[in-house]
């Protein structure tokens, strides 16, 4: 991709930089432009400060083809995105008499007088284009600075998606053609850390890689992107083609899906196209791991009903663990875990069932059984199964949290195990 293909995405208002509102319209941005293999290098966020405004607006422009900017368009002073591309642009602002027009037209249907101040609105640039808002009383525009075009479109969310479909994304694709020779994969992995998964990917996830591979972690699910660029959209397509190839062989196990980040989701699918009955039985995730389950469309063809058992007289009486069992071993084991998971197997009659017993904390850890210890138990047509982890001291939510995950994911293991992968 050449330089001149690469954009980037201003932010505008005092709320955001307060943090009264967080903004959203960047990413949604650059979101689509991709989508048309336009490249964002960076986002920018600045309050109503019309001199600060207009040196970014100068040189973003300098160095990206495209600019965009939302939010600073309304009627009052403390609104001046066009005043600022004015003076980034050098040029006086004019008014424009059939948008004047059309916005007292808009406010005498009304039945009212509409305020001066709202004629600010109908100023732009001396040069630049007009987009008209068909969503709202601040129209947006184009103008020319420094080498570099600079849209400026409204702040609320749905006036801006608005402008950039109908108007702006439009004329780009006109104007500046499809940008060759960027296209992206994401893949969605579970039961690797990002540090691990980092060793394993070695160098393909350097700085300078082409494919460029990008990682986020959410309890234990990863989301890996890797994005191709080249000269052409063949280029990279075949560059991507062959990147993802090795990377489907080298992460095979890991690798849940290519287009469903949610785990619960993607195993709630695996579940119902192989005809496997689940059972839960909970102690410390407390139905967390149902809830999960549960969120799957359509999974109550498969999940008819789960326990928690929270406490040590539950475990015995719904589950039929053996009270020895648990004088013996303790509630948070592996032997208390197995016993859980088969006896909900036993009891509902499902194929699967999967067990979780751990200490959650804050409090009730021990030196041999910490805060953070929780152990799994699978019992998957009759054969059962535990795993033992040790979290991280990172508070009671994240750590029933990531216990859930990890006992969705030691399900789906042994089903992919129960039934290969033929793709
Ligand atoms: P208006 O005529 O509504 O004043 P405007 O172009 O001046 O339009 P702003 O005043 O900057 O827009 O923002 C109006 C509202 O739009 C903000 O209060 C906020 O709720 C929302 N908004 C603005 N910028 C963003 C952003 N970048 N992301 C998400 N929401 C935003």
């Amino acid at each position: 991709m050449s330089e001149a293909r690469r954009a980037a995405v201003v932010a505008v208002g005092d709320e955001l930089l307060r943090g009264d509102c967080v903004d959203s319209n960047s990413g949604e941005i650059a979101r689509r432009l991709a989508q048309l293999g336009i490249e964002v290098e960076q986002f920018l966020v600045l309050g109503d400060d019309r001199r600060l405004l207009a040196k970014a607006f100068a040189e973003l422009c300098s160095a990206h083809a495209i600019v965009i900017a939302t939010g600073g368009l309304g009627p009052t002073l403390d609104d001046v995105t066009r005043e600022a591309a004015a003076d980034a642009a050098r040029v006086p602002l004019e008014t424009d008499a059939t948008v004047l027009a059309e916005l007292e037209a808009r406010w005498q249907a009304r039945g009212q007088p509409m305020p001066a101040s709202n004629a600010r609105q109908a100023q732009r640039p001396a040069g630049s284009q007009l987009m008209p808002n068909a969503r709202g009383t601040a129209p947006g525009f184009r103008a020319w600075i420094e080498g570099g075009m600079l849209a400026a479109l409204p702040g609320p969310p749905g006036e801006m998606r608005h402008m950039l479909e109908s108007e702006l994304l439009p004329w780009i694709e006109r104007t500046c053609g499809r940008g060759e020779g960027l296209v992206s994969q994401s893949f969605f992995l579970a039961g690797l850390a990002e540090s691990a998964f980092a060793d394993r990917a070695g160098d393909w996830m350097e700085r300078g890689a082409n494919p460029r591979m990008g990682v986020t972690a959410h309890f234990g699910v990863l989301r890996v992107t890797l994005r191709a660029k080249a000269e052409t959209q063949r280029g990279a397509s075949d560059l991507l083609a062959a990147r993802c190839a090795e990377f489907r062989a080298r992460f095979a196990a890991e690798i849940f899906s290519e287009d469903e980040p949610r785990l619960e989701l993607a195993l709630g699918r695996t579940l119902l196209e192989g005809g496997w009955s689940v059972t839960t039985a909970e102690s410390c995730t407390g139905g967390l791991v149902a809830r999960l389950l549960t969120d799957a469309p359509g999974i109550s063809a498969v999940y008819r009903e789960g326990w928690v058992t929270y406490s040590d007289e539950a475990k015995v009486a719904r589950l039929g663990v053996p009270r020895e069992l648990i004088a013996a071993h303790g509630a948070v084991s592996g032997e208390v875990a197995a016993a859980m998971a088969a006896g909900a197997a036993r009891a509902s009659g499902a194929r699967a069932a999967l067990a979780t017993t751990g200490v959650a904390g804050p409090g009730g850890g021990t030196a041999t059984k910490p805060v953070g210890l929780v152990w799994l138990g699978l019992a998957l047509d009759g054969a059962v199964q535990t795993r033992e982890l040790r979290l991280a001291q990172v508070g009671r939510d994240s750590i029933r949290l990531y216990a859930a995950y990890a006992a969705l994911e030691l399900l789906r293991r042994a089903l992919q195990r129960a039934a290969p992968r033929t793709d």
